[in-house]
Formats: C-alpha cells, structure tokens, sequence
C-alpha cells in the first residue's frame, strides 16, 4: 500500500458488490422511464461506467463537470459549472451520478440549476456519503456507502487530481494535506 495512505477503507470487490446493488435499485425505478444519466466529471467516471455497466436499462449519457475545490480538502463556496450538458433535459428524467457527497453544495446547487431547465425529475446517487459534513440539506436518492469525515482517495477519487486510478478506496493520510 502506498503510504500517503492511512488505510483501506472499500476494497474493489466490496464497491462491485454494492454496485450491483444499486443499479437493480435503478433498473427497477427507471425501467420504463425516459432517463438521463449524468456523469458529474472528474471523479464519478469509474463509478458511472462500472454501474452503467451492470443496468439492464438504457438511458441516455452525458456529462457535466463542475468545481468548488481547487486543491484543498474544503469546500471554497463557490460552484463553477466548467462543462454543461450536450443533450437536452425536457422531458427527461435526471440521474446526476456523483463520487462523493460532502458538503452537499455542489449537488445542491447542481440540482437546483437543472431544475430550472424543466426536466422531469432530477434525483441525486452518489457512491460515497459523508453525513458528518452535510451543511447544504440535499436528499440522496440512492447511495453506496456512509462514510466517516476523512479524507479519501481511488476509485475516482483525488487530491489534488492524483490518486484517481486506485482500483480501491483509501483514507489519505492527513500528513498529505496537512490537515
Ligand atoms: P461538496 O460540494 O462539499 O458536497 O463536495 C463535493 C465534491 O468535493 C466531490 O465531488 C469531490 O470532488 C470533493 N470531495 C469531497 N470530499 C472528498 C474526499 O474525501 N475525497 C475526494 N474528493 C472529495
Ligand atoms: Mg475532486
């Protein structure tokens, strides 16, 4: 194990296994709907491709990319939408595909922009939730995992855009960001 690393906190085989989970729980609730699955970039692209992979349903694609961190661990306060969508959302129903709750600004935010579009519905799963952190209310419709308030990388998961291609989840050692 590398040692910016404190532990291993999700194994690759224990995010499969809940990933299977969760694209039964979506395939069951957008079966007959008209969907649009939205990879929210960087760090939900594996995530997004391995659930996308495992769900008999066939939405539409698309991606979106926004940024309130730079390279700290903390929020700055402020969203910027650097990648809008390509397709259009009337008469959809949104999935935004998120790596990690914290906050909850940027999907707040993130939803409430899309809503303002008219989609038909905007629902929020994301693989990791950190409950601890939560100070913008924002209701996950599906989640992978609680976790406790540290730090982590792999899976898609950065800090300060390294450690995206771990195929496990790890806590970063706080001794990496000084935290
Ligand atoms: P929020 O707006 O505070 O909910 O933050 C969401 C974004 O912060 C995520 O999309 C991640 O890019 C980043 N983030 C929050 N916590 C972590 C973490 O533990 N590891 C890596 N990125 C994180
Ligand atoms: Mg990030």
């Amino acid at each position: 194990m590398n040692c910016d690393y404190d532990r291993i906190l999700l194994s690759e085989e224990q995010i499969r296994a809940r990933i299977v989970e969760l694209a039964a729980e979506l395939d069951r609730d957008y079966a007959d709907k008209d969907a649009l699955f939205v990879c929210i970039l960087k760090g939900s692209v594996f995530f997004f491709a391995d659930l996308l992979k495992e769900m008999k349903t066939m939405p539409v694609i698309d991606f979106m990319a926004a940024s309130s961190y730079g390279n700290a661990t903390v929020s700055s306060g402020t969203l910027n939408i650097t990648k809008d969508l390509s397709v259009s959302v009337q008469g959809k129903h949104v999935v935004l595909i998120e790596d990690i709750v914290d906050s909850g600004f940027t999907l707040s935010r993130l939803k409430e922009h899309l809503l303002s579009r008219r989609p038909l519905s905007v629902k929020i799963c994301t693989l990791l939730n950190k409950p601890d952190r939560r100070t913008v209310e924002v209701e996950v419709n599906y989640c992978g995992f609680d976790i406790p308030d540290e730090f982590v990388v792999g899976y898609g998961l950065d800090y300060a855009e390294k450690y995206r291609n771990e195929k496990d989840i790890y806590i970063l050692s706080r001794s990496v960001y000084g935290g």
